[in-house]
C-alpha cells in the first residue's frame, strides 16, 4: 500500500482517530476485535433509518426490504467462505455459539459413550468447553493433539489419534494465542477417511486469510463478525448441506418452525430451522458491508499487513529480553510475548499510558499457556489500517519497559 492509500484507509475507521492518556492511539488488540469502517456504520445506521422492519414474516414494505437486505447479507457471506448454498449459511450471535449449535444439535443427537472428539492444545475455550459439556452429557471422550517443542501443532501426533472411534475433528485454523496457522490439510483428510466430520474455528482466520470451505473440505466453519471488521453480535456457522439437514434443532422458538400444536411441532428448513427468534438483522447487514468493505480494499493489503508482521518481528528479535512464542511458525500478524522477569500486565498497562492497545493474559487459551508453561502472555496483533510507524513505535516502547520495571 502506498501512504496515501493507507491513509485513505485510515481514513474510514473513525476510531483510531483519537488521543489515549495523551498519545494518538496505537491499536494492537485486533485479534479480540478489530475497528469499525465507515461502510459498516453507515450500513447499520442506514437500516435502522430506513428500512428497520421484523424479517421473514409480515405482508409490509418495510419488512420486505429488511428481509431483502438480510438475506442478501446471507449471500454476502456465502460469496465470502465459498460455500456451495446459502442455506449453509446459518447466523449465529459468534464464533462460541456456532460452536455450541453444533456440540449441542449434532453431538447431542449423534454422539454415544466412548465416541472420540479430537481437539488440540492450542484451542480458544470456545472450542474445547462446548465439547467439554456434551462429553460429560454423552460419555463422549476428548483427545487432544498435542504440540511440538517449536510451539506448532504436532501433525504426527494428531494423525495417530484420528481412528475408527473419532467422530468429530474440531481445530483452529489460526491459534488466536500465538498466531500460528495451521496446517490442517493432512488432519481433515484423515478424519474425512474415518468418516469424522470436521469443524474448523476460522475466527482468527477471516480477517487475514482468504478462505474457501470447499477446498478446506471442513464440514463447519465458524467466525465472528466483529475479528473481521464487523459489528459484535452476529457470527456464522457454515454447515454442509447434508450434515445441515440431518441435524435438530437446538433452540426452539419462533422462525425456526414449520407447524406447531400441542401435540407436537415440526422443523423448519436449513438455515432457519437453526435461527429461532428474531435474528440479529442490523448485525448481518453491518457484517455483510464489512466483507464488502475487504473485497474492494487496494489490491496489497495483505502483502501490507505481512510487512508489517515481518518488521515486528524483526524488531523484537533485537530485544534481548522478549521471547516470541513459536518464533518460526508460519503466522499472521499475531505475536504472543514473554517478557522475562516483567510481567504481562504491567507492560499493556505501562503500554496503555502510552496509547498503546495490546492484550494480556491468558488470551482465553489455559490449555495452552500450561502447555508452553507460561501463565499468560503480552499479546501484539496487527490489522490493515496498523502502520510501520505504529510497530516501530511500539518496539520503541518495549525497548523502554525494562527502565520502569
Ligand atoms: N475461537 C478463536 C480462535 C477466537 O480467537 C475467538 C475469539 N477470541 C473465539 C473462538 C470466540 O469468538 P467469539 O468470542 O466472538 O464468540
Amino acid at each position: 500500500l502506498s501512504t496515501t492509500q493507507l491513509t485513505e484507509l485510515r481514513a474510514c475507521f473513525p476510531a483510531l482517530h483519537q488521543n489515549i492518556n495523551c498519545n494518538q492511539l496505537i491499536y494492537l488488540d485486533n485479534a479480540a476485535t478489530t475497528q469499525k469502517p465507515l461502510a459498516v456504520l453507515e450500513a447499520m445506521d442506514h437500516f435502522y433509518r430506513t428500512d428497520n422492519a421484523n424479517v421473514h414474516r409480515a405482508a409490509h414494505t418495510l419488512s420486505a426490504r429488511a428481509t431483502t437486505a438480510f438475506e442478501a447479507a446471507r449471500e454476502r457471506v456465502r460469496r465470502f467462505l465459498n460455500a456451495a448454498s446459502s442455506d449453509e449459511i446459518v447466523w449465529t450471535r459468534g464464533t462460541t455459539e456456532a460452536i455450541n449449535l453444533v456440540a449441542a444439535s449434532w453431538g447431542g443427537s449423534q454422539l454415544r459413550a466412548g465416541d472420540e472428539i479430537l481437539l488440540s492444545t492450542l484451542e480458544h475455550h470456545a472450542n474445547i468447553v462446548p465439547w467439554q459439556l456434551l462429553a460429560a452429557r454423552t460419555g463422549a471422550v476428548i483427545r487432544v493433539i498435542p504440540l511440538t517443542a517449536a510451539g506448532t501443532l504436532d501433525i504426527a501426533a494428531g494423525l495417530a489419534l484420528i481412528g475408527p472411534r473419532t467422530r468429530m475433528l474440531a481445530i483452529s485454523q489460526v491459534s488466536n494465542a500465538l498466531g500460528v496457522i495451521n496446517p490442517l490439510g493432512e488432519l481433515l483428510a484423515a478424519a474425512r477417511h474415518v468418516g469424522a466430520l470436521t469443524l474448523v474455528d476460522g475466527a482468527q482466520a477471516v480477517g487475514h486469510l482468504p478462505v474457501d470451505v470447499q477446498a478446506l473440505g471442513c464440514d463447519f466453519y465458524t467466525f465472528s463478525g466483529h475479528k473481521v471488521y464487523g459489528p459484535t453480535g452476529i457470527g456464522v456457522l457454515y454447515g454442509r448441506r447434508d450434515v445441515l439437514e440431518g441435524m435438530p434443532p437446538w433452540q426452539g422458538g419462533g422462525e425456526m418452525i414449520r407447524h406447531v400444536s400441542f401435540a407436537g411441532s415440526t422443523w423448519n428448513r436449513i438455515p432457519l430451522r437453526f435461527e429461532a427468534g428474531t435474528p440479529p438483522i442490523a448485525e448481518a447487514i453491518g457484517l455483510a458491508a464489512a466483507l464488502e468493505f475487504i473485497a474492494t480494499l487496494p489490491v496489497g493489503w495483505r502483502e501490507h499487513e505481512a510487512r508489517l508482521r515481518d518488521r515486528l518481528l524483526a524488531g523484537l528479535a533485537a530485544l534481548p529480553f522478549v521471547e516470541v512464542l513459536a518464533p518460526t511458525a508460519e503466522r499472521v500478524g499475531v505475536v504472543s510475548l514473554r517478557l522475562g522477569d516483567i510481567h504481562p500486565q504491567d507492560a499493556g498497562e505501562l503500554l496503555d499510558q502510552m496509547g498503546i492497545a495490546s492484550r494480556v493474559g491468558h488470551h482465553c487459551a489455559m490449555p495452552l499457556m500450561q502447555a508452553l508453561g507460561v501463565e499468560g502472555t503480552l499479546r501484539l496483533s496487527l490489522a490493515l489500517y496498523n502502520t510501520e510507524q505504529e510497530v516501530d513505535a511500539v518496539l520503541a516502547a518495549l525497548a523502554r519497559l525494562p527502565d520502569f520495571f
